[in-house]
């Protein structure tokens, strides 16, 4: 088929995530990636500034990892996970266990983020059960979460800007509390800090407090809510967090799909609050952007609750659990991870997307610009118009994925210097286009 006849036929008949299938939003198809270049079918070479979404931390056609795969092709691509077991899977679960927080000791692998936090939900509400607590078979969870498209996942997601009312008979009916205010790098001398603190944290008290009775557990993205909103808190009230779940007997869930594996400046979020969660979600990042993959882990304890209650067993198994393919190339990408610079390369990569980004704020039509680890976020003060800006982003040579009112970069860890500035003065210079061009369209939007 031709170039035109291969888009026709996307355009005709494949979805998109989150996409109409009356009125499609342009589509630019790749022929290949390498490192940190995506390149088009026609010619063009952008630099990413979206790994995939969070997922490619070692860039593109990575010789490690291709042989990681090739090697493990020769023995199986796959083999059920029930009643077997293979090194690919061990090997994993011995390299996730040394890396994650204390106490996490059992390691339940599935096919994606969004079904990780549905097993988390399971998990939570087996584990009260079998301690005789049915009662407590709801979850607590923060506005502006996200935590996938899943339905379970989907009932924990921002009841107003998630896709609530449009499932709303369906869903699960969970509890949320506002969101923490508290900014990452508030300074907590500062009396003001301080006092936003505490009624971030009033507040979770106050929800923990009301609905103990039913709550199984609390779900959260440690330090950086993602796909929600882009918000980064203070590691205190993580703190707090894990404080409070204990003192109300709820069982704390770090969904770290997103925040995992060295993105936010350390490995997993939850060590900036130095804290362990009962139950963790890790996906996206794990394979290095090869295979899709997650694992939901949990302490001993939430584990042997479960297997003694009335099922006597965790009540969950993919019929892709464990994939050899997936976990061989996961146990490679982390080495490669543990092996690189990887503190320091999201040190640097802050400092570029920071001195790049800054300078936007100033802008009408800006609202705030942020960074943490390797994540640089410029959020407007209206929803941007993708069609519009994306565009524009591409003319600049650079991937990216604005959604909500959100334009941000989140390039892979191997980023260069130079990478790194051309994906800022890109970004730079689309802004602005699209600010003239929008202000023009629409002007109350963007005083
Ligand atoms: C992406 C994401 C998910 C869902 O993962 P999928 O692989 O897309 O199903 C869940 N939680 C968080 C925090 C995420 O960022």
């Amino acid at each position: 088929m031709s170039a035109t006849e291969l888009a026709a036929f996307d355009r005709e008949h494949i979805w998109h995530p989150y996409s109409s299938m009356t009125n499609p939003a342009p589509v630019w198809q790749v022929a290949s990636a390498q490192g940190v270049r995506i390149r088009l079918t026609d010619g063009r070479e952008l630099v990413d500034g979206m790994s995939s979404w969070w997922c490619a931390v070692h860039g593109y056609n990575h010789p490690v990892l291709n042989a990681a795969l090739q090697r493990q092709l020769q023995n199986m691509a796959h083999v059920m996970f029930g009643g077997l077991t293979h090194e690919p899977a061990i090997e994993l679960g011995r390299r996730l266990l040394a890396l994650v927080p204390d106490g996490l000791e059992k390691v339940f692998y599935s096919d994606s983020g969004s079904v990780a936090v549905e097993v988390a939900i399971k998990m939570a509400i087996q584990y009260q059960q079998a301690r005789g607590k049915a009662h407590k078979s709801r979850l607590l969870a923060l506005e502006f979460g996200y935590h996938g498209d899943t339905l379970g996942a989907m009932s924990l997601c921002d009841p107003q800007r998630g896709m609530h009312h449009l499932f709303a008979g369906l869903l699960p009916q969970q509890f949320f509390v506002a969101a923490p205010r508290t900014r990452f790098d508030a300074d907590l001398q500062d009396a003001s800090s301080q006092a936003l603190l505490a009624q971030d944290i009033a507040a979770l008290r106050a929800a923990l407090e009301q609905h103990q009775h039913e709550l199984a557990a609390f779900i959260v993205e440690p330090i950086l809510q993602g796909a929600g909103g882009m918000r980064c808190y203070h590691p205190a009230y993580l703190q707090a967090a894990r404080e409070l779940c204990d003192e109300f007997d709820v069982l704390l869930i770090a969904d770290e799909i997103a925040t995992g594996f060295g993105r936010t400046g350390e490995l997993f979020a939850c060590n900036h609050a130095g804290i362990s969660p009962d139950i963790m979600c890790l996906g996206k990042a794990i394979t290095g952007g090869y295979l899709t993959l997650a694992a939901t882990l949990t302490t001993r304890h939430v584990a042997e609750t479960i297997s003694q209650g009335e099922a006597g067993c965790f009540m969950h198994g993919p019929t892709f659990m464990a994939n050899p393919l997936a976990c061989s190339v996961a146990c490679a990408s982390i080495d490669l991870l543990m092996a690189s610079d990887w503190r320091s390369n999201c040190e640097r990569i802050n400092a570029g997307l920071a001195a790049g980004l800054v300078s936007l704020a100033e802008l009408p039509g800006v609202q705030d610009v942020r960074t943490l680890g390797a994540i640089g976020v410029v959020e407007m003060t209206a929803n941007v118009n993708t069609r519009m800006l994306q565009p524009l982003c591409l003319e600049q040579g650079i991937w990216v994925r604005p959604f909500a009112n959100l334009v941000y970069l989140m390039p892979p860890l191997v980023a260069t210097d130079a990478d790194i500035q051309l994906l800022t003065s890109g970004l730079q210079t689309a802004v602005r286009a699209y600010l003239e061009q929008a202000t023009r369209n629409n002007p109350a939007d963007f005083v």
